[in-house]
């Protein structure tokens, strides 16, 4: 196990030359009630232990900046460090929240530029900036779908369709905004079902919630159908822009039929997400939708750029965050948007839809089974397992631990749930085709050793730090007991 930085502390040992002069003893404004008694029990130790010990941890970990990063639906991609340094400039970093318009020009620029961006991205005809993750853009959505049956007097419609292929966050809104959800199945191409969808509607239906591509890595073939179903029945469309890098600058959901979607800035537009880091979900709505989106929003006007709010927008299902979203990533979003521009938009799209269908294609000639053989990947494509778990006992899981051994981070395992031992491989536009071939050629390795070591499958990860986990036990029954003792102890 890596070693504890409590088990090098040393009574008195401390980084001298870092050490500020005479901090606590200068708070002279705290009342004694509430200064400590005896020191905090931190570990003490010199200043090189303490650079080696984390940038030992930091090289225990994997990381986009490390190893390749497959991971289907989440799309951690490199992101360009200009858009990070951008967004960490002086003036944009110590404005204060709540700084007055006057003083707020910049930032409110670049809040209005986003907007104006998102919205012909998305052929949307207004667009929140307010929402903090992908989840928070659903729930938005559907509140405004919600609010807006509820403006008409209509308090019949109690159902949500969710597809069965959905991210669980879809189910999970429609559940919080107080809807029934109604699952619809997928048929064998990877296409929402209609004959499933046409029974299911009525005067019931709120609406539905779709990801197009599809978290199966397909176009949605009949989505103008699909839309006019809805439409038809007086119900809404939602789409989970999670997989927008897949269309971009290419298809535009507003001309899908979509009247209300979110949009991952930390999948498509610069911020990698991985655990569990800050996000942002903008909510772009159409004709029918936008005046309920949430508040604030940026607007202008001949005296500049002023914060939209419930005055100016009176139908606004109201505030979801506080200030206006997480700055931050808006204005990496902003930066990396102009960066590209329109030409880059469709770059992006065409190099992931590329590199996806290359690597699907070398992994099927190389013998693996496509999850849906007859369509064409988006920017992602799954894999199923489900021959080789019965004829050679190793599940996804374990193929997913063996790649870890070559340096390269799993895919996404066991989502779509509709797919038996399904990997979810997505290689991002920013992959060189090198990397992609050295990941093919891992696999076709793993492949041989499933016929001739399949143990040496079973147990790996045999070269990382810590081998195959208990999970659950480690969710459950963390070991902190070295930490917790230097606590007692205190
Ligand atoms: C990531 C993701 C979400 C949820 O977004 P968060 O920002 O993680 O809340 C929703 N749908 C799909 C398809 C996703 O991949």
């Amino acid at each position: 196990m890596p070693e504890l930085i409590f088990d090098l502390s040393r009574k008195g040992r401390c980084a001298h030359a870092q050490l500020p002069p005479n901090t606590l003893q200068n708070a002279t404004d705290i009342p004694a009630e509430l200064l400590r008694v005896q020191p905090a029990a931190l570990p003490e130790v010199s200043e090189l232990q303490a650079v080696r010990h984390f940038t030992r941890l930091s090289q225990l970990n994997f990381s986009i900046d490390t190893h390749f990063y497959p991971l289907g639906s989440c799309t951690m991609k490199y992101n360009p460090r200009g858009v990070h340094k951008a967004a960490q400039l002086p003036g944009f970093l110590q404005r204060h929240p709540l700084a007055p318009e006057s003083h707020s020009q910049g930032y409110m620029a670049c809040a209005y530029e986003l907007q104006e961006i998102l919205k012909s991205v998305t052929g949307m005809r207004a667009v929140s900036l307010t929402p903090m993750a992908g989840a928070q853009g659903e729930f938005t959505g559907v509140a405004m779908i919600r609010a807006y049956h509820h403006a008409r007097h209509d308090r019949a419609r109690t159902e949500m369709l969710v597809p069965d292929a959905a991210h669980g966050t879809n189910p999970a809104t429609a559940a919080q905004c107080g809807y029934t959800v109604r699952e619809i199945p997928t048929d064998a191409d990877g296409n929402v079902n209609i004959d499933a969808l046409r029974a299911a509607v009525g005067p019931q239906t709120a609406g539905i919630m779709l990801t197009n591509p599809s978290t199966l890595g397909v176009f949605e073939q009949k989505i103008k159908e699909i839309a006019a179903i809805l439409h038809d029945v007086g119900g809404l469309l939602y789409y989970d822009g999670a997989n927008l890098n897949a269309i971009l600058g290419k298809v535009r959901p507003g001309d899908m039929g979509f009247d209300v979607m979110h949009i991952n800035l930390h999948k498509t537009f610069a911020t990698p997400h991985g655990g569990g880091g800050p996000g942002s979900g903008p909510v772009a709505a159409g004709e029918r939708l936008a005046a309920f989106l949430p508040t604030p929003m940026v607007g202008k006007s001949a005296t500049g750029y002023e914060w939209l709010t419930a005055k100016a927008c009176p139908q606004t299902i109201g505030r979801l965050s506080t200030f206006m979203g997480n700055a931050g990533i808006l204005l990496r979003a902003h930066f990396y948007a102009r960066l590209l521009g329109a030409a880059g938009m469709q770059r992006v799209a065409e190099f992931a839809t590329l590199n996806a269908n290359y690597m699907l294609k070398r992994l099927t000639a190389a013998g693996f089974n496509a999850a849906f053989p007859k369509r064409r990947a988006s920017h992602e494509f799954i894999i199923t397992l489900k021959k080789e778990a019965k004829e050679y006992h190793i599940s996804a899981l374990d193929v997913a631990k063996r790649l870890l051994d070559a340096g390269m981070h799993a895919p996404t395992m066991y989502f779509p749930l509709l797919v038996p031992e399904c990997l979810l491989i997505e290689p991002t536009e920013t992959e060189t085709r090198e990397v992609l071939d050295a990941f093919v050629a891992t696999m076709i390795l793993i492949l041989k050793e499933m016929q001739t070591q399949p143990d040496k499958i079973k147990q790996a990860p045999q070269y990382l730090p810590v081998s195959r986990l208990d999970e659950v036990a480690a969710a459950r029954e963390p070991e902190v007991v070295a930490g917790q003792e230097v606590i007692e102890h205190a």
